[in-house]
């Protein structure tokens, strides 16, 4: 079917809620990754029963279709393809019920997660998973990348919360899966087989998440060290003691650096590694934790500080989350990894990232979640200087080499999408690949949804 006459189908179906125009496809042609593509149209629902109808259409007209929530992703899941059509779940926005007697959220996808985390507060509720992109990523986002964030070390990621799904799948039927119960064993768990799938089964159009009580209290913690090697030292030190502290997130000198030339935040340019620690809960729990840490800090050679108001908390997460912007700063190209190792292998991770900085020349800034073992490793290059970016691609490949052979992951959080796609056999065996691709035949046997993500051609 002649393109035109399929837009003008489309349109018919959703009156109103679909883009073609080329001004307006272009911004849903990229996601926070550097890949970029055109789609053929853009289709907003407002309600499930439109996502079936998308989906069924697409499905007769075999057209690939990209469910899409705000495009933060790093590794290029929403990224159209050529004749593919968005689905974007930003209008499905609603968050449709806070149970406080059941302790469950039940939102829409569009939802975007700090959305979610204001109206909990208000209740005295709270959702744990915060990526740093909180403040503008969707939770059908969240739930597609499992997405993690800082509290993930003593609360976990987004698939630990996800206690329910309603999922529209290629030719346009619903599947229902868990719901409201906070334990569910009938069956395959098809709700965790949706999590982190990246949008390559189905599009998710209800969520019930599981929340929590907020805690009482929270300590911030801010160490500082001379040397980077001291401050991973410390997060394995942190990591065996019996505390669980609710952030466990480290800064090396290039991220720290990076950090004030973007914007002075009062953050020490002269340390070579730097800590950010909290802990929560009871008040009396939490000032034993807080001086039990400061204690393994120092005995690390670290110097620590206390935020002890609420300002100069927010003052230190805004500086925290304003680090994937500010790297811009050192070079305008950034080759952005988020590896996992076991966590008492992170100061091994960051000998073997230093050896290979050196080894290419390159400039590597580093921070991250350390207290899970995630480490953000940001190349720093650009792209129009052809040598230097040959250089990058090369250790890219390298960092995965020595992430897998520490017996890390290559992703932990961000997910496979375009990016990642070409590695995934580092870590997966055949029989694994072998199986996955025949589980998302049985959902998706045509092959229209997100075509080309996670999979190596
Ligand atoms: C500054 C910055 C900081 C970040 N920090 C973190 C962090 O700390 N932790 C972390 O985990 N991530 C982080 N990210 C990555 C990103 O924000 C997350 O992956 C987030 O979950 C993506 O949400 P989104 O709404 O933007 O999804 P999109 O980018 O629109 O989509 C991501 C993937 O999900 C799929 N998808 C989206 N909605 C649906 C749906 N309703 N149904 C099915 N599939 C869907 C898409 O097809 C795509 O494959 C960060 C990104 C940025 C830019």
């Amino acid at each position: 079917m002649p393109f035109g006459l399929f837009n003008n189908k489309l349109d018919n179906m959703l009156p109103g809620r679909v883009l073609t125009d080329r001004e307006d496809l272009v911004c849903y042609g990229f996601d926070a990754s550097s890949r970029e593509g055109m789609p053929l149209a853009v289709v907003k629902p407002a309600v499930t029963e439109d996502v079936s109808k998308v989906n069924a259409y697409a499905f007769d007209n075999n057209r690939p279709i990209i469910p899409r929530g705000a495009g933060t992703g790093m590794t290029g899941g929403s990224v159209p393809l050529k004749n593919s059509i968005i689905v974007s779940l930003e209008g499905m926005n609603r968050i449709l019920d806070i149970d406080e007697k059941n302790m469950i959220a039940c939102v829409e996808p569009g939802v975007i997660n700090a959305h979610l985390q204001e109206q909990l507060e208000e209740k005295r509720l709270f959702y744990p998973p915060d990526p740093a992109s909180m403040k503008f990523c969707t939770l059908g986002g969240n739930v597609a990348e499992n997405a993690g964030g800082p509290r993930a070390v003593k609360y976990g990621v987004t698939r630990d919360y996800v206690l329910g799904l309603e999922t529209v799948l290629p030719h346009g039927r619903v599947l229902n899966t868990g719901g409201k119960n906070y334990k569910d064993v009938v069956g395959y768990d098809l709700t965790r087989l949706m999590v982190g799938s990246e949008g390559t089964l189905g599009v998710i159009t209800k969520i019930f998440l599981k929340v929590m009580p907020l805690p009482e209290e929270i300590t911030t913690l801010l160490c500082t060290f001379s040397k980077l090697a001291d401050a991973a030292r410390t997060v394995s030190s942190i990591t065996s003691s019996s505390i669980i502290p609710r952030t466990l997130e480290i800064m090396d000198h290039e991220s720290i650096r990076a950090i004030e030339s973007y914007k002075k935040y009062g953050l020490p340019e002269d340390a070579d590694g730097l800590l950010l620690i909290e802990v929560d809960g009871s008040h009396s729990a939490v000032s034993i934790d807080a001086e039990k840490i400061a204690d393994i800090c120092s005995s690390n050679n670290g110097t620590v500080s206390v935020a002890d108001d609420i300002y100069s908390r927010n003052h230190i997460w805004e500086a925290r989350r304003s680090i994937s912007q500010a790297l811009y700063n050192i070079k305008p190209t950034k080759i952005n990894e988020d590896i996992v190792v076991p966590r008492g292998r992170v100061p091994e991770m960051f000998v073997e990232l230093k050896k290979i900085s050196e080894e290419y020349n390159l400039t590597i800034a580093n921070f991250g979640h350390a207290g899970d073992g995630n480490i953000h490793v940001n190349i720093m290059t650009d792209r129009d200087d052809e040598e230097e970016y040959e250089r990058a691609k090369m250790a890219v490949r390298d960092i995965f080499e020595s992430t897998v052979k520490l017996e890390g992951t290559i992703s932990g959080e961000h997910g496979i999408g375009l990016t990642k796609k070409e590695f995934i056999d580092m870590e997966l065996s055949e029989v694994s690949i072998k199986l996955m691709k025949e589980v998302k035949r049985v959902f998706d046997p045509k092959g229209i949804m997100n075509p080309g993500k996670i999979f190596p051609d």
